[in-house]
């Protein structure tokens, strides 16, 4: 059989995930995670990065296959039916993604599959990845060649154990010899026979040495120590697979260029329980400042019925004011507004309030600008912009609310002498999905901080995970009601954001770790 004759529109992408960062997946990869009609992953890609496959609205949904355990054991006969598996899906004519930590052709038997796809006459592209061994020793601070310390690196698995019969394949003494950086994948388990092995080899046991766990994750963990501590050192810390482990002088420069272990909220664990479709904002400022994030969507938004809110658009030209206080409430009353064949137009002679520039951001976007912002991001302060309006007496002021927001906007503004619409625009709704497994992993494994970006927040958090488990993690609140609200329902407010944004909160997240470091 040629090639050719068995050629079908299937084809398999051999892609590499990169060690963990998910910002360390590649271009090409993205877009073919985003294409795939079915992915096949090992343990060691990063889940995260399936979430991309959802991406894209389809058809049919993504086939997921999750194959190969870390340090799986009876690997020959696994590794044949990941082959088989591969072989089938394309012959079924599906764009097959196989999903690799790190480099697929880099200790991933990558080059395996490869040649039993080339085999088995089906179409397959190779796309390189990250690998574990250059990026857990960069995250560490550990450059693997330097123009003074090292200008050779050898990549080693350290499968082989030296003290076999045979020996094993690689040469230890002839790598202790070369004087160039060791990086070691898989070597931890066989680390105190390797190690014995350099140094009968010759290879200074004083040379500088470092062990770096699930390196570019937020959870990274490095021991640095000598050829000859390091052993002893993995054991005193307690760490387990997976581990790249580097051998050289080039260990100690991380003294001098650690960076991700340095960044702000680096090794804290936090919560975030906005709702689903807001959640990524705050986490990825979290994110970017080190934290490892919990994205447990507390909280989902559920519009109302919408004809009191049809009504109010199809009246707009009537109300002197319109006031907004989420970005939930601008982009449903956006769309109903759209819904309703009208646009922005509507708003002709009508002024906006924003509570906050989120709000008045998304409001942006729809091509509208706003008038008025208060200082502080509470309803009081907006009565407060709003005080000096002596124009506001007798006006018709259209409020589109959150359900059981509270009424101090109205009743300030009824005050100030205006007729007042509140009209419901959504509710925000406990989210079943998720709850145990927060529940059970803030027992187990605990949290430094949930933070909490309204009342329903907390209120829907704490009916998710249930109050003894809420009770443990200290809350991070937004403003004074949230904190309020966090504290009636027993939980220990640490950390109040000044100004009541997002950036706000991160910023005195940061602020408050700094003032007690995370490393003392
Ligand atoms: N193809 C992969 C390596 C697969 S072998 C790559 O190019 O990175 C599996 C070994 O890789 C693990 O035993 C461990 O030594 C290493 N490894 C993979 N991801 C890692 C990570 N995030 N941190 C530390 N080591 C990692």
């Amino acid at each position: 059989m040629t090639r050719n004759e068995s050629l079908t529109d299937g084809i398999v992408y051999l892609v590499g995930a990169g060690p963990g960062d998910p910002g360390l997946l590649t271009l090409r990869g993205g877009e073919l995670l985003v294409t795939a009609d079915a992915i096949v992953y090992d343990a060691l890609a990063n889940p995260a990065l399936l979430a991309l496959a959802s991406v894209r609205e389809r058809d049919q949904p993504v086939e997921l296959h999750a194959v190969g355990k870390r340090g799986g054991a009876p690997e020959s006969a696994k590794q044949h039916e990941i082959n088989q598996l591969l072989i089938r899906l394309a012959r079924e004519g599906k764009r097959v993604v196989r999903l690799k930590g790190g480099d697929p052709f880099v200790f991933g038997r990558g080059s395996e599959e490869a040649q039993a796809l080339a085999r088995a006459g089906i179409r397959f592209e190779v796309v390189p990845g990250v690998t574990a061994g250059i990026a857990a020793p960069a995250y560490a601070g550990i450059p693997v060649t330097h123009r003074r310390a090292s200008t050779s690196v050898t990549f080693v698995t350290g499968h082989e154990d030296p003290s076999d019969d045979n020996g094993g394949s690689v040469d230890w003494s002839a790598l202790a010899r070369a004087g160039g950086t060791i990086v070691l994948y898989m070597g931890v388990t066989k680390l105190p026979q390797i190690a014995s092995a350099l140094v009968a080899g010759g290879m200074p046991a004083s040379t500088p040495a470092a062990a770096v766990q699930w390196g570019t994750y937020p959870r990274q963990r490095t021991a640095t120590a000598t050829l000859g501590t390091l052993v002893s050192e993995i054991e005193r810390v307690g760490m387990r697979p997976p581990v790249i482990t580097v051998i050289g002088s080039v260990v100690s420069l991380r003294d001098e260029i650690a960076w991700f272990e340095h960044r702000p909220l680096f090794g804290k664990r936090i919560i975030v329980t906005r709702a689903q479709s807001q959640a990524a904002t705050i986490s990825e400022r979290l994110a970017a400042a080190g934290a490892e994030v919990l994205e447990m969507p507390a909280s989902r938004i559920e519009p109302l019925d919408p004809a009191p809110l049809q009504r109010a658009i199809a009246d707009l030209k009537r109300y002197r004011f319109v006031i907004f206080t989420s970005q939930n409430a601008v982009r449903i009353f956006w769309d109903e507004l759209l819904a309703s064949s009208r646009d922005a137009r509507a708003f002709a002679g009508v002024e906006i309030a924003a509570i906050g520039p989120a709000t008045a951001a998304a409001l942006l976007e729809c091509g509208l600008s706003v008038d008025v912002v208060p200082e502080r991001f509470v309803a009081e302060a907006l009565l407060e912009a709003l005080r000096d309006r002596r124009d506001l007496r007798g006006a018709r002021v259209l409020y589109a609310a959150a359900a059981g927001a509270r009424e101090t906007l109205e009743v300030g503004l009824r005050d100030l002498g205006a007729v007042v619409d509140r009209v419901e625009l959504y509710r925000s709704v406990p989210d079943g999905a998720g709850a145990a497994a927060l529940r059970e992993r803030l027992l187990h494994d605990g949290a430094d901080l949930a933070t909490f970006t309204s009342a329903s927040s907390v209120t829907n958090f704490v009916a998710a995970v249930g109050a003894d488990a809420a009770a443990r993690v200290p809350a991070a609140s937004i403003g004074p009601v949230t904190s309020q609200a966090a504290r009636d329902a027993g939980l220990r407010v640490d950390i109040e954001a000044p100004q009541s944004t997002i950036a706000g909160l991160v910023d005195a997240i940061a602020a408050h770790y700094a003032a007690t470091p995370v490393n003392a």
